[in-house]
């Protein structure tokens, strides 16, 4: 099967308003792919495995923004705080710390995104609500200098029931709304909600997600 990535990427965008940034989530997927996108003019690229991300930002251009999406393992942090702008699924206090000493070492201030659980798996990683809101009590952004909390990231259930991914995007978006409404962060920095992949991206928009991770509908299925 041939995948048109710049065609696809140009009926994306189309369907994508200013002011939400758009993920091109690229895991699995080879660097011809990723180019192609990057030749289109995409410039952000997710990956959820550090030995992937760090192998393809080797061999691409510099001005390439890799998010990573995936699970972190505390011991291969020190392998993309070098290169890496945001990491959107930090999901315990101890990756965080562990983030915090990394980017020190590399004199970077690295974006980070704290990762929710909303959905009903219970394989899905993240931390509740009442943990989220604990987090920021006890370890302000003050109390952060080269980690910048910016806000929150979510998976729905692996389901086609509409109601239920939109049920779980609320909880996302109300959890949102307490922060900005209480005084532990500051709006202007901690203001990306990311939510919304291939399947369900044009609901979270709807719903207030300002970066959308889209991977299949962009480069196609992948091969795992
Ligand atoms: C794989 C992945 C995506 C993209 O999924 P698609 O359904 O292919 O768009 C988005 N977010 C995360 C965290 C992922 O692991």
């Amino acid at each position: 099967m041939s995948t048109d990535v710049s065609l696809n990427l140009m009926e994306i965008r189309t369907t994508i308003p200013p002011g939400v940034t758009l993920v091109a989530v690229s895991k699995f997927q080879p660097v011809e792919l990723l180019m192609q996108a990057y030749d289109a003019g995409q410039r952000i690229f997710g990956e959820s495995k550090v030995q992937e991300v760090t192998a393809k930002q080797a061999q691409m251009p510099k001005d390439i923004e890799w998010h990573f999406i995936g699970h972190l393992q505390t011991n291969k942090v020190k392998q993309i705080t070098p290169f890496v702008a945001m990491i959107e699924s930090i999901d315990s206090l101890r990756l965080l710390k562990e983030v915090e000493k990394c980017a020190a070492k590399d004199h970077r201030v690295v974006d980070l995104l704290l990762q929710v659980h909303i959905a009903q798996e219970e394989t899905k990683f993240g931390f509740s609500h009442s943990e989220v809101i604990e987090l920021l009590r006890a370890y302000p952004q003050s109390f952060w200098k080269n980690s910048s909390i910016r806000g929150l990231m979510g998976m729905a259930s692996f389901t086609d029931d509409e109601a239920q991914i939109q049920k779980e995007f609320e909880q996302l978006t109300s959890l949102f709304e307490v922060l900005k409404q209480s005084n532990l962060i500051d709006p202007a920095v901690f203001n990306v909600l990311s939510f919304g992949m291939s399947d369900d991206y044009k609901l979270a928009i709807k719903q207030g997600s300002t970066n959308v991770r889209i991977g299949s509908k962009l480069f196609g299925t992948r091969n795992y």
